[in-house]
């Protein structure tokens, strides 16, 4: 169950609410985030609302059968909007466009990928420069200062930037400079991780595990809102199946099963899920056909150069095309309604 709390519900109208609530049988947690206070009570399914519905101090009451509670579309139809600033969104009925490299590599290479973008009408840039690499001999990044380096040149540009944070440690060093913290596929269950984000005022991208089910996905951004933030996006990055042929199996399932199930924006990253360049763009359409609120690739203007991820990076011309083919390809799935 969820119940919203009115701003204005005193301490003891919400001592009285806890106390009923949790005689009828409910665990209840408080939960403050920017935009509301919620107790979430876990317990029966059954319970007739109007029971406590006429208490005051209440705003909203659901009974959300799901098992995560927050992200669930049981508990809000409307879908999560997420603002950026700068007439930048991310959200349902529209497509966002998140392009840049694997790895953030050096000024040169940022100020050519932040031409790109802008004469490509592209608003937010993606890139790492905290990278999970298999190897511990492969690059791992330019770090703090390659993010600073990138932010001075990103908001001159007005681009928005979009890199992972790997540990609870960088998460405030990095906040003055991230406009969304991107959790990777390895970290999708650190939950001491999601925990640190849910207190911090920022959007946050979770990305699928690589062997992470629908489910997990949505208890992972489950944790960053009961922590108190809800500006959550959810990625679809391809997961590892039997299948070697691509790098991962991208799950387009997800897309349309993650719309119903969650109120949140959905992503889908190409670049990870199949791992093969010449097959990106085709995924990239698949992915906006299924029904994604955006779409995440690597580009870079020599992929054979880049540090990392260069074997499914799209160059510039290939990026240009494939920005255009995804806003007609959206334009056309708006035209339509799938029954
Ligand atoms: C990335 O976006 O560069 C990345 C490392 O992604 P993932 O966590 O999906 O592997
Ligand atoms: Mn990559």
């Amino acid at each position: 169950m969820i119940v919203q709390l009115k701003e204005e519900i005193t301490d003891l109208q919400k001592d009285k609410l806890i106390n009923e609530i949790s005689q009828i049988g409910y665990k209840i947690t408080e939960v403050k985030t920017q935009l509301g206070d919620y107790l979430i009570g876990i317990g029966k399914n059954d319970f007739d609302i109007r029971k406590i519905g006429q208490q005051e101090g209440i705003k909203d009451i659901h009974i959300v059968s799901d098992e995560y509670k927050l992200v669930s579309k049981k508990w809000k139809v409307k879908p999560t909007s997420i603002d950026l600033g700068d007439g930048i969104f991310i959200k349902d009925g529209d497509m966002a466009i998140m392009a840049g490299p694997c790895s953030i590599e050096s000024e040169d290479q940022i100020v050519k990928i932040i031409n790109h973008l802008k004469a490509t009408g592209i608003t937010m840039m993606r890139g790492g420069v905290f990278k999970p690499r298999s190897s511990p001999y492969a690059f791992r990044g330019l770090g703090i200062d390659g993010l600073k380096l990138w932010f001075g040149l990103a908001k001159e540009a007005c681009i928005k930037i979009v890199t992972e944070v790997m540990q609870v440690s960088q998460i405030e060093e990095m906040y003055p400079y991230v406009d969304v913290y991107q959790v990777g596929a390895r970290n999708t269950q650190n939950f001491n991780l999601l925990d640190e984000l849910g207190k911090v005022d920022k959007a946050v991208m979770i990305k699928r595990g690589i062997s992470g089910t629908i489910e997990e996905l949505l208890q992972s951004a489950e944790y960053v809102f009961s922590g108190g933030n809800e500006k959550l996006i959810l990625c679809e990055r391809g997961i590892r199946t039997y299948e070697r042929a691509s790098r991962n199996t991208l799950d387009l399932n997800a897309v349309p099963i993650l719309k119903a199930k969650s109120h949140l924006p959905v992503i889908v990253d190409p670049s990870h899920g199949i791992g093969i360049r010449e097959y990106v763009p085709q995924m990239a359409l698949a992915g906006v056909m299924a029904g994604a609120d955006g779409i995440i690739y690597e580009t870079h203007e020599i992929p054979e150069k880049a540090y990392s991820d260069g074997q499914q990076t799209l160059d510039f011309a290939q990026s240009a095309l494939l920005a255009d083919w995804i806003r007609k390809t959206f334009a056309m799935r708006k035209s339509f309604t799938l029954i």
